[in-house]
Parts: structure tokens; sequence; C-alpha cells
């Protein structure tokens, strides 16, 4: 766990005690601050209280002044364009702060080090684990954390020399104030998340704000893929010594890829935002080349669950946007495409470009009335409504070197607790329907 003399003597509140506020807490505690503690689930404040700490106090900080804090600790799920707690804290003049934060704030008492920090609206996560890995096989020491699920204040702090990679979402960005990351990378930029700002102007707003928090003297890398990216890039080259700022060209790297888990135009993209931040850390191509060839996709994304009877079913239930669906049918030739969910808006535009490439359609979910009515003119529709459903009929329809791919392009709460429940189902079903085929083929 990362501990820090910055935090000694001060005193915060902390809304929301899942992983990454839990985490928060702990760091806290450990370097000598007062925590006053909340969540509205039961289970997680008897968490805090066992641990009995003197510095702890469990207290809905809304019900409490907290003139004088030294900030309100909030996870990146609570939303701050509607929770009470903006207002609340804006009245006493403390600042609402999350845990990436706290890290920045904590980075001057760790050994010299590092801070990547990587943001984008898709590819986060595969250009996050793809920098840990090449960092990783290259023998430098490296831990990730943020959006990709590990809290970072949580990890071990590296010794001289480590590697800080960030995965950061605009939540999170919005949270932090003084990160100067000495690597800030955004890969691309679509309307996403718009529930939480005011308009698509707002989410970029934010993601821009990564930059705005470095010095002139420290990196940044963009992708060249959208119109909104670049105006950011050319924003932060008037804010930057020469040299700093890099818009990577993932056009550089066609025919040379091959490499097993970053099939598709967008893992180019990825690749070649990985390997400016690889070159920029100071290794050479001879250190990742080889990384990239031996990186190990993540799961849920565009991941090959299974095989069958010439047939392949690919899991990609991280696309939860139809930015990120895209890529995913341009990859294959004769789609089975299973859609739908918890809608994030109310089109396909951004898939248009490759509806030729699908067979047939199944939709699914709250989205699913809506996605067939946009898609029964151009190809053929089931509505299937649930995702067991939708399986089964895709299998029974789907030919030889056919594709049966979950790329749903919504996000999963209105039929899973997460993305990842809905891709572990998929996987489930899929190699239940295998077994029962087989056993009547028998
Ligand atoms: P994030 O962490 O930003 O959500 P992931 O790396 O987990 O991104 O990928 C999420 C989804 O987006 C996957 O379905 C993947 O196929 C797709 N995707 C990945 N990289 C890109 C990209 N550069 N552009 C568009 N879509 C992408």
């Amino acid at each position: 766990m990362i501990v820090s003399p910055a935090f000694a003597g001060k005193r915060y509140a902390v809304l929301g005690l899942a992983r990454s506020g839990m985490t928060s807490v702990d760091t806290l505690l450990a370097s000598g601050a007062r925590v006053t503690a909340w969540d509205n689930r039961e289970e997680a404040r008897a968490a805090l209280a066992a641990k009995g700490h003197p510095l702890a106090e469990i207290v809905d900080p809304l019900t409490i002044d907290i003139g004088g804090y030294d900030g309100v600790v909030v996870s990146p799920g609570v939303p701050l364009n509607r929770h009470p707690i903006a207002a609340h804290a804006i009245a006493a003049m403390v600042p609402v702060i999350g845990d990436i934060e706290l890290f920045a704030q904590a980075r001057a008492s760790l050994p010299p080090h590092v801070v990547v920090a990587i943001t984008g609206t898709n590819g986060k996560s595969t250009t996050t684990s793809l920098v840990h890995h090449i960092c990783r096989s290259a023998a430098r020491p490296v831990r990730m954390g943020g959006n990709i699920g590990l809290p970072i204040l949580g990890q071990d702090p590296l010794p001289a020399g480590g590697v800080y990679v960030l995965e950061l979402s605009s939540y999170q960005i919005d949270l932090t104030f003084s990160l100067q990351a000495d690597i800030a990378a955004l890969i691309n930029i679509s309307p996403d998340h718009l529930d939480r700002y005011d308009g698509f102007a707002g989410y970029v707003a934010s993601k821009a704000r990564l930059f705005q928090m470095q010095r002139p003297d420290q990196h940044a890398v963009f992708g060249r893929g959208d119109a909104e990216t670049l105006r950011i890039a050319h924003q932060t080259e008037g804010a930057r010594f020469e040299g700093r700022v890099h818009v990577v060209d993932p056009a550089a790297l066609k025919g040379q890829a091959g490499w097993p888990s970053l099939q598709g135009p967008h893992n180019l993209q990825n690749a070649a935002i990985a390997i400016e931040i690889a070159s920029l850390l100071g290794f050479s191509e001879g250190q990742w080349r080889p990384a990239l060839a031996s990186f190990k996709g993540l799961p849920h994304r565009m991941e090959r669950v299974a095989e069958n009877r010439g047939v392949l079913f690919i899991n990609d239930s991280k696309a939860t946007n139809p930015a990120s669906t895209a890529p995913a049918l341009a990859a294959f030739p004769r789609v089975h495409w299973i859609l739908g969910g918890l809608p994030k808006g109310d089109d396909l535009d951004e898939c248009e470009p490759y509806f030729g490439n699908v067979v047939a359609a199944y939709t699914i979910g709250e989205a699913g009335p809506r996605f067939a009515q946009i898609l029964e003119p151009v190809m053929p529709v089931t509505r299937s409504e649930m995702l067991g459903d939708a399986v089964r009929q895709a299998m029974a329809a789907a030919q030889p070197g056919d594709v049966v791919l979950l790329s749903p392009a919504c996000a999963s709460f209105d039929q899973f607790r997460d993305f990842e429940a809905r891709g572990d189902a998929f996987r489930q079903m899929v190699e239940a329907l295998i077994v029962e085929e087989k056993g009547t083929a028998g």
C-alpha cells in the first residue's frame, strides 16, 4: 500500500467504500489522517467498522459540517452532476477529489518514478495493459492501476526508476487536479457518458484537463483518428516545449502487425500509442516488438471463446458503445451480431459502415426494439430479447466460416451486473450449447 506524510494530521471525508474508496481510506489512515467515511451499503460500512481504527468514523458526510476538511474523496461512480455531495462540498469550500488525486499528492514522497496516464473513449484498458506488458518484458519495475480495476494506492510503491501506468476514465480526471503525468496519452474521443456531462463539449473538456495539468516539459501522445483528439493535440502544442507533443499514425504499422492479440484497425491504433509511450520511456524496438507479439489480450475484448463446426464465437462484451462495436464488425466478413442492452444513445451510426459484414442481427435488452427498428430495413433481424435465446438462434443459423459475435454497443446494467458478467454468461451459454449439440450428434 502507498502511504505518505502528505496526509499526516489532515482530515478527509470518503464517500463510497467499494474497491478504490476503501483503498483510499486505508492509505489515509495508515498515513495518519482522520477519516469520516460512508457508504449506503451496510456491508461496506461493517467492513470499515471491523478495522476498528481510532482515526476512522462512520458518518455520512452529507449530514455533517465538513468545513475545514482537506478533501472529500468520492468514487468515480458517483454522478457529480446530480449527487448532492458536490454542492455540500462547494458550500464548505472543500475540494472533491478521487483516489488518483491522492496518489498525485503522495508522489512527492515516493522514490523517483515516471507516471504514464492513458485516457480515451475506447482502448484504454488494452493500451494500458500493453504498456504494462512492455515494461515487464523489459524488466522495468512497473505498476498498473486506475480504471483498469486495480486501485493504485493499494499497491506497493516502486523502487527508484519505476513506472506507474494509470488508466483514467473522464470521471477520474474530473476528480484529479494535480497529476503532472510525465507522459499522458489520449487515444480517441467519441460521444459517450453524455448523461454525466453537459453535452459532448463537456466530455471533451474533461479529457483535455489531463493535459492541462501537465508541465510544459512533459510529453503528450495523441491518436489521430478523430477531430476532437486532434484539436486537443493542437491546443496542447501551444503550451509545450518543442517536441513534447506526439501525434501517432497507426498507418505506419500496417502490414507489419501480425500480433495475435492485437487484431483489427482499432488495435493498431492502441499499439501505435503504446509504442510511442514505450519509446518515450526509453525502450528500443528490440524491446517493444517482441512484447507486442507475446501480449495476451484482455478478456471480454474481442476474445475468442470457442470454435465449433467452423463457427467462431467472439466475446466483445466490453464494447459498450457503438464506436467500440464498429471495429469488431469491421474485423470479420460474415457476422451473426448479438447486440443490445442498456442504450447509451439512440442510433448505431458508427457501426453503419460495416453493416455489409453482418449476415443477421439478434437484438437483446432494453435497446433491442429500437435497434431492431434501425436494422430491419437493411438486414435480417431476430428480436431475441434474452442473451440465451440470441446465442441459440445465432448458433443454429451460423454456417462454417461465420462468426457469432457478442458486441452489444450498450451498457449491461439492464440485464447483468456488469460487462464481465455479461461476457461470462455468453461464454457459458456457448459452451453449454456446444456440449448439447455434440450430445445430440453423438
Ligand atoms: P476501454 O478500457 O477504453 O473501455 P478496452 O481496451 O477495454 O477500452 O476496449 C473496449 C472495447 O473497445 C472493445 O470492444 C474493443 O474491441 C474496442 N476498442 C479497443 N480499442 C479501440 C480503439 N482504439 N478504437 C475503437 N474501439 C476500440
